[in-house]
């Protein structure tokens, strides 16, 4: 297996013996993929402090053997999680970690039942995440080109913005663009949001014609090399009143501040407090309603948050957006977002598309 892999699995494996547990069910793909370069969908890693071992169905064996040689490889045939329980039987683990937010009751149940009263099962959620949250040399390099593939899109799409023009139709292009420039696929569904529908942080496109006088929101990410990258971009279309380069000029104050505040030992919450900050003093604070950014990585959303009162100190490695917005009912919103990731000194801003107000 390659080095960074066993290197992590290393990391992991110290992880464990601290938390004085004697293994550990990985149940998350990205989480076993980060451990071992397996992509398979359906498996449990058992990683222990001496070794580890996938437990998976006949429709990936193959494939891990290829993707991740040396692996020890368990067959299950009768359930994973009965399998699971099982092994951990054989091999009287007294003290298996999960993760409670991945496994359903109905794991729970057949893992209790095939495992018997002598495995004692805990909560270790969180274990692999903390570890994805700090990325290596080679992590930040995919994240780079994931983050220059989001630039090159989102300015392609800003192109397309003519009035007439369909917010689904902008989606596909976006969708189009990503995969011919080598993405896997989207990192979350595009959103292209014309006027007041921009009022909405989490709109979906519809078949709604772009007019003169609106503002655009296009919040796009690609997955490349199995890494997401998330931008956005607000345009308007037309000459902008006042009022709306003036809620613009206090986002990008805010995002800028937030992005100074990025850096190894400050804490999430003063990332967030730096944003929040300048659109209070612009009387805009109401109008911002969800956190400034969150971690990305092999997920678009992962650890750490940036959010109001997060107390977790970032670190060098840490990626994370930073994304102030502001939305008006009725009238349509304004968010810009840009990646950053975090440096031993200073951080690094991996989106690069202009942030300048655009006026088409
Ligand atoms: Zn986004
Ligand atoms: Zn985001």
């Amino acid at each position: 297996m390659d080095k960074a892999y066993t290197r992590r699995i290393a990391r992991l494996q110290s992880q464990i013996r601290k938390q004085r547990l004697d293994s550990l069910l990985v149940t998350s793909p990205y989480d076993w993929y980060y451990l071992t370069g397996f992509t398979g969908e359906a498996g449990v890693l058992l990683v222990e402090p001496q070794g580890y071992t996938l437990i998976t169905d006949g429709r990936f064996t193959v494939q891990a053997k290829e993707e991740a040689p040396g692996l020890k490889v368990e067959l299950q045939r009768q359930g994973l999680y009965r399998a699971c329980g099982e092994l951990l039987k054989r091999r009287k683990r007294r003290r298996a970690g999960f993760d409670a937010r991945q496994l359903t009751v109905a794991h729970m149940g057949s893992l209790k039942k095939a495992a018997g009263r002598a495995v004692g099962l805990r909560d270790a959620g969180g274990m692999v995440q903390s570890l994805r949250a700090v990325k290596d040399v080679a992590e930040l390099a995919a994240m780079r080109k994931a983050a220059a593939l989001a630039d090159q899109v989102v300015q392609a799409a800003v192109r397309l913005l003519k009035p007439g023009v369909r917010e689904l139709e902008v989606a596909a292009e976006i969708e189009y663009r990503m995969r011919k420039g080598g993405a896997s696929g989207p990192a979350f569904e595009s959103i292209v949001a014309f006027g007041d529908r921009a009022a909405l942080p989490h709109a979906r496109p519809t078949a709604k014609r772009l007019k003169k006088g609106q503002l655009v929101v296009l919040d796009l990410g690609a997955i490349l090399n199995r890494y997401c990258s998330d931008i956005t971009r607000t345009v308007f279309v037309g000459k902008a009143p006042t009022k709306v380069r003036l809620w613009y000029q206090a986002v990008l104050e805010a995002q800028a501040a937030a992005i100074e505040a990025v850096a190894a030992g400050r804490t999430c919450g003063d990332v967030d407090a730096a944003a929040r900050g300048v659109l209070a003093a612009h009387r805009l604070d109401q109008y911002f309603v969800h956190s400034t950014g969150h971690g990305l990585g092999l997920e678009v959303h992962e650890d750490p948050r940036v959010a109001k009162g997060q107390k977790t100190l970032l670190a060098s490695g840490n990626v994370v957006t930073i994304e102030p917005g502001v939305y008006v009912p009725g009238v349509g919103g304004i968010r810009i977002e840009d990646d950053v990731a975090v440096h031993q000194s200073g951080n690094e801003v991996l989106t690069r598309a202009s942030r300048e107000f655009i006026e088409l």
